[in-house]
């Protein structure tokens, strides 16, 4: 078992038998982005496309796929 880096929950580890380090995922509770970082045994970082500022962009970037309402603001 481990623990979510953002909300602490507990995370199990039959969730993700199939995944590997390195790979994203969304916390089921907090659905931060979390990434693997090793598997035996299981355990979570943040995930951070940015390396520059940690702690100030990782909610503004990876929205691509959600922000579906803005993309049509210039007409
Ligand atoms: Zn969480």
């Amino acid at each position: 078992m481990a623990n979510c880096p953002a909300c602490e929950a507990e995370l199990l580890d039959d969730d993700y038998t199939d995944m590997e380090v390195g790979d994203q995922v969304d916390c089921p509770e907090c659905e931060e982005l979390i990434q693997i970082s090793g598997l035996s045994p299981l355990d979570f970082e943040l995930a951070s496309d940015d390396e520059d500022d940690e702690d100030d962009e990782d909610e503004v970037h990876d929205l691509d796929d959600e922000e579906e309402d803005e993309e049509d603001l210039d007409q």
